[in-house]
């Protein structure tokens, strides 16, 4: 069969040893050996969420467990700030209107990091903010946002910060106690290198105490519910058993390699793709200062489609990059590190855009890409 090399924002590629547990049989979730994988993924899940806090494990994608962070610990009519610099951001500001409740939207320009500025400024006029909702890896422009400074403006007060960090967990930085994070949501199927189906959510005890006030309707998504259940090593629900019996696995092998080198991995890998990008002429999409370490959106130079050029890349070569969405659409490509990625990927990620380019058009002097990313792989 064909390579089909995934260098996407989710899924990402599976390490052999998770897919050989995907492929064992079933055990039943009500078992005492279950229990045990409960307790031991609950813990790997406080590690790389570098939290004592509570880690519930929902059964869904990452949206659902936005969903259970909007609906869990707000109300109809209460009041909210958005940091919105993309197609995710966007995502909170539409859960929160189809709740009844009322976004204060900080339109940040796309590719930009928000202002802390302009978050004061909104906590000053408005005392009755209950929630701040941010991106910690918008995916759809490649930026990271300065979660420690946002954390940092909003301890000592009533507002909870609630982070996305769907695609940014297990690839950039994210302290959510000494951060401040009341809130964070992620998925299985970005860095922690799973497939699709699980969704969780860590809750600080300020947070708890405002779900005890909220009157937003749920069900499948009650986290107070989830976490009686957790309490007893249990699910409400059936959980996507094969999934976290999987997830124990890619917890072991974060644990192994341990966070921060697992952090300061994907930033080198990142190092290379921007290098490359711009030996081969290429413009980087997002401001440096903000560029995400595990998404690195890279502009298709005029006159070149950069749908089509996503398109050959995956079906003539079975390298699998992401494009743009929304405004951005052929205009952008993303290559991804996070996840099952290491430098030879990323290389022949690099030789395949370099040699599509080159078909495609684009002048430049081919092979200079992948000599950018490997002296900077190459380097002590
Ligand atoms: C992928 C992604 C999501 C959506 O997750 P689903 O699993 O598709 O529901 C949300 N936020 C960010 C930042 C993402 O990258």
């Amino acid at each position: 069969m064909k390579r089909n090399l995934l260098l996407t924002p989710g899924p990402t590629q599976l390490p052999a040893r998770i897919c050989q547990v995907l492929g064992e049989p079933i055990i039943h979730h009500r078992t005492p050996q279950f229990q045990g994988v409960l307790k031991e993924v609950t813990e790997g899940l406080q590690y790389v969420f570098q939290t004592k806090n509570d880690v519930l494990i929902l059964t869904s994608s990452g949206t659902g467990g936005m969903e259970a962070a909007v609906s869990n610990f707000l109300s109809p009519h209460d009041q909210v700030i958005v940091l919105e610099g993309g197609k995710f951001g966007e995502r909170w500001t539409e859960l929160c209107q189809m709740y009844g409740i009322k976004a204060h939207v900080i339109k940040v320009p796309w590719g930009k990091a928000g202002a802390v500025s302009d978050i004061k400024k909104i906590l000053g006029a408005q005392k009755e903010i209950k929630a701040l909702f941010v991106t910690l890896v918008e995916t759809s422009t490649g930026v990271t946002t300065d979660v420690r400074a946002i954390g940092e403006a909003l301890s000592g007060t009533n507002v909870i910060l609630v982070v996305d960090a769907i695609s940014g967990l297990g690839a950039v930085e994210l302290r959510t106690d000494e951060w401040n994070v009341d809130v964070v949501v992620a998925g299985s199927q970005k860095g922690l290198m799973l497939p699709p189906g699980l969704a969780f959510v860590s809750v600080s005890p300020k947070a708890w105490a405002l779900a005890e006030k909220s009157t937003c309707p749920k069900y499948y998504f009650h986290l107070k519910a989830a976490k009686k259940a957790a309490q007893k090593t249990d699910t409400p629900f059936t959980p996507a058993i094969g999934i976290i019996m999987a997830l124990n696995e890619s917890l072991l092998l974060i644990k192994n390699e341990g966070i921060e080198k697992l952090w300061a991995r994907y930033a080198r890998l990142a190092q290379g793709t921007r290098a490359a990008a711009r030996a081969m002429g290429l413009s980087l999409y997002a401001d440096p200062a903000c560029a995400s370490h595990a998404v690195t959106a890279i502009q298709v130079p005029s006159g070149i489609d950069g749908e089509k050029l996503t398109k050959i890349m995956r079906d003539t070569y079975g390298v699998t990059i992401a494009g743009g969405q929304e405004e951005l659409k052929g205009k952008i490509v993303r290559i991804c590190q996070m996840g099952c990625v290491d430098e030879f990927d990323i290389l022949t990620g690099i030789a395949c855009l370099e040699k599509v380019l080159h078909e495609m058009g684009h002048q430049f002097t081919l092979g200079s890409g992948l000599a950018a990313a490997q002296k900077i792989y190459n380097q002590k």
